[in-house]
């Protein structure tokens, strides 16, 4: 199918395309990679009157390090950030959860912002900047606000932003010395949407018991969902067999996925159990530095 008439905008500013988002927001469209627009166009799904096409704004590009901490610009590529030195040795969990995002051709067109503004309940990215405490910037022709990534997602492909706001960029805090983490997923096929995961860090304090747990969930809910009573229950604790299967309990104890023809609510809020299981024996290994198994993205049963 072809996608309905629109009229296109290809501003060359930020303050440009601010301009008309605040004209045209309310039944406009911003256009970043395409990968989820076009085909939501396509299909008919979604009828803007105007599209307001953000690839000539090269200054929402970028990765950089900024006291510390990491700063994302919208419209990075997938691919840039999965290729990244920066990210892979200081954020390795953004790495490994890109890893799982769709497929090369995708992730060479696809942008960080729009990922994380499409709010895709199955999409990784969201899961893991939650997992990562991060925050988004966003700027309108009448203001600048920061959103914590817990405030932005309201329900499937809903975020909390704005018609005439743009996300222009994502902020990672640095991630504390002695900590490991892991991106696990189960997808029907390599880079198909997920029916389940689990994306956690942990850091270990110099007896190698846990200081602090981060453990967020993909596919429990129309949202990501960070299991803090998961968190909780580890703080404190040796990482052992029956720590993790304890915190794995507590992490879908209150969670009701919904389920569909690819699976029951019952057996993904069991996929996620396992998921979450894998993930935490997969960061307390790097945390404590061993070697990583034999199997690709370190993570075995
Ligand atoms: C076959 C296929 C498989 C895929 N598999 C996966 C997968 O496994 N995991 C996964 O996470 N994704 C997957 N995707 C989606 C892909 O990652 C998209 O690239 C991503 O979800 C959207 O990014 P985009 O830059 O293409 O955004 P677009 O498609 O251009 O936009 C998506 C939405 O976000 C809005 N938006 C974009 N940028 C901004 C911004 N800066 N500020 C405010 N709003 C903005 C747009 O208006 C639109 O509503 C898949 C896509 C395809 C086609």
């Amino acid at each position: 199918m072809k996608p309905p008439v629109f009229d296109y905008h290809d501003p060359e500013t930020v303050e440009e395309a601010l301009d008309l988002l605040a004209e045209h927001g309310d039944e406009g469209k911003l256009l970043a990679g395409g990968q989820s627009l076009v085909p939501l166009l396509n299909f008919r799904l979604a009828r803007p009157e105007n599209l307001i096409d953000l690839n000539r704004l090269g200054s929402l590009t970028g990765i950089r390090r900024e006291h510390g901490s990491l700063q994302i610009g919208a419209m990075t590529r997938q691919s840039t950030m999965e290729h990244s030195a920066l990210v892979a040795e200081n954020w390795p969990l953004l790495t490994e959860a890109l890893s799982y995002v769709a497929h090369a051709q995708i992730r060479n067109r696809g942008t960080i912002g729009g990922s994380v503004a499409h709010a895709d309940p199955a999409a990784e990215l969201p899961v893991a900047f939650s997992a990562l405490d991060s925050r988004v910037r966003v700027r309108s022709a009448r203001a600048e606000r920061t959103i914590e990534i817990s405030d932005l997602f309201v329900t499937h492909l809903t975020t909390t932003l704005e018609p005439d706001e743009l996300l222009v960029g994502i902020e990672v805090d640095p991630v504390p010395e002695r900590t490991g983490h892991a991106f696990v997923e189960f997808a029907r096929r390599h880079g198909d949407f997920a029916l389940g995961g689990a994306a956690v860090l942990l850091t270990l304090d110099s007896s190698g018991s846990c200081e602090r747990a981060a453990i967020a969930l993909l596919g429990a809910a129309p949202i990501p969902v960070r299991a803090t009573d998961a968190e909780q229950a580890l703080v404190g604790a040796a990482i052992d067999e029956k720590a993790i299967a304890a915190a794995a309990d507590a992490a879908i104890a209150d969670i009701s996925p919904t389920g569909d023809i690819h699976g029951s609510a019952e057996y993904r809020r069991d996929l996620c159990r396992v998921m979450v299981r894998r993930a935490i024996a997969a960061a307390n290994r790097r945390a404590k530095g061993e070697p990583e198994p034999e199997s690709s993205n370190g993570v075995i049963d």
